[in-house]
């Protein structure tokens, strides 16, 4: 199989890495900073920091860069799936932070394809500056993999709503400047059919977001409680009651977790290089041991098969075709490789893996296995658990009966 460039495809490869080298902040570039740091910059008061994170976002929006995918008549690139797969490849091979979220992959889309003219001029130029953070409010206790089972409650009064409720596990919620919501509007509908979707301003009266703190200590979701918060009804997306088919649309945007993929193939050769060092060497339980050795060649050849997977992905929607469960086998393997990875990992430095300390001379690459380890648990849960993507697989992809 041949995965090289054509040329038009290798000619746009170049202008995104001569882009990355020219314009990346030097601050982004050492291995442990990256995403995390720019992340960090953002939100800081020191102005240096500040005016860095700025540089970088100005950077990407003069080229439409922020959202590669969007159409160009709002903003985006238009880039094609191919051109989308090659941006997002050498962005995550130079570790290049990405600016918006779900706000550029889903929130935008949504208001480009259903949308009011309003609310595209008030909400699309705010995303892409990347001057605003958004959330996304979908579950809730009681509501995850079964999200159309939601029990938020907006009911209409004038020219409002009036919503109650509480939605669990929302990211970046302390954060936010708006939350784009799932609601129910007709508890009397069949559950897909009584659910609005809802741009809502988080310092509306009535909303109250309580942190939710991870087992690696990290504060990165949330709880939010709505107890009578007022929204214009303008602020819907989409028809009253179709709410969930607005949640569920996705533009052609590249679905290929190439960057996941890049990152895994990256993380496992630092960890290779590691071991060559004396310092791995010293940890590392890794000579002793034929069965952690042949623990490490399975993750890699995971690895790979993953990303050739991707590979299948963006190719399948280069000739238009929309992936279905092969996006679901994609998304299974490349998040189950890092766990493994993960857990391979830990194995390999025994009793270090414990140190959680990135500073003591004990922790193996400052302490990245500790972290990883226990990042790595909620990979295979966000988005639509490994359970929820084996059952697509098992109908959608390979006939069975539903159960
Ligand atoms: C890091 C992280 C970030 C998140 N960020 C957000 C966010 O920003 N906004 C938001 O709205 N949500 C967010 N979530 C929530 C996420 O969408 C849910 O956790 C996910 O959909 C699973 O729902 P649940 O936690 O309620 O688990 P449940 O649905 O209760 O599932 C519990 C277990 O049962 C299994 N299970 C459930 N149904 C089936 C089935 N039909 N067949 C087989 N097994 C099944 C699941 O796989 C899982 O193992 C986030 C979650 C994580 C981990």
């Amino acid at each position: 199989m041949d995965w090289a460039d054509s040329q038009e495809q290798a000619s746009f490869r170049t202008a995104v890495r001569q882009f990355i080298s020219e314009d990346l902040p030097g601050r982004y570039r050492p291995d442990k900073a990256g995403p995390t740091t720019w992340g960090h910059d953002r939100h800081s008061d020191d102005a240096e920091l500040k005016q860095t994170s700025d540089r970088w976002v100005k950077a990407l929006a003069d080229r439409g860069w922020i959202a590669p995918a969007w159409p160009r008549e709002y903003g985006g690139a238009g880039l094609s799936p191919m051109e989308q797969f090659i941006f997002n490849h050498e962005m995550a091979d130079a570790r290049a932070p990405q600016v918006g979220g779900q706000e550029i992959a889903q929130i935008g889309p949504a208001i480009i394809i259903h949308g009011s003219d309003d609310l595209k001029r008030e909400y699309l130029p705010q995303i892409l500056s990347g001057d605003t953070n958004w959330c996304q409010g979908f579950s809730e206790p009681g509501s995850g993999s079964d999200l159309a089972s939601l029990q938020t409650r907006a009911e209409r009064s004038g020219d409002d709503y009036i919503i109650n409720g509480q939605k669990i596990w929302t990211s970046n919620a302390h954060h936010a400047d708006y939350i784009a919501m799932l609601v129910r509007t007709d508890p009397a509908a069949p559950k897909h059919r009584g659910i609005s979707f809802l741009l809502l301003d988080m310092k509306s009266p009535g909303i109250s977001v309580r942190p939710l703190v991870n087992m690696g200590w990290a504060h990165g979701f949330n709880e939010v409680f709505f107890e009578d918060v007022h929204v214009p009804a303008r602020n819907r997306v989409g028809e009253e009651n179709r709410g969930w088919y607005v949640s569920v649309t996705l533009m052609d945007f590249e679905r290929s977790r190439i960057r996941q993929a890049v990152s895994a193939r990256r993380e496992l050769s630092t960890l290779l290089e590691y071991l060559t060092t004396e310092a791995g060497q010293q940890k590392s339980r890794l000579a002793k041991s034929v069965t952690l050795r042949h623990q490490v060649a399975d993750r890699a050849t995971e690895i790979e098969v993953a990303f050739n997977l991707a590979f299948r992905v963006v190719s399948m929607q280069a000739k238009g075709v929309v992936p279905n469960y092969e996006a679901s086998m994609l998304q299974m393997s490349i998040f189950e490789a890092n766990q493994r990875t993960a857990h391979t990992e830990a194995r390999i430095f025994g009793l270090y893996t414990n140190c959680w300390d990135e500073e003591t001379e004990w922790a193996p690459r400052a302490a990245m296995p500790a972290q990883r380890y226990v990042s790595s648990v909620s990979a295979t849960i966000a988005g639509g658990s490994s359970e929820i993507q084996r059952n697509i697989i098992a109908t959608r992809g390979l006939g069975l009966p539903r159960g």
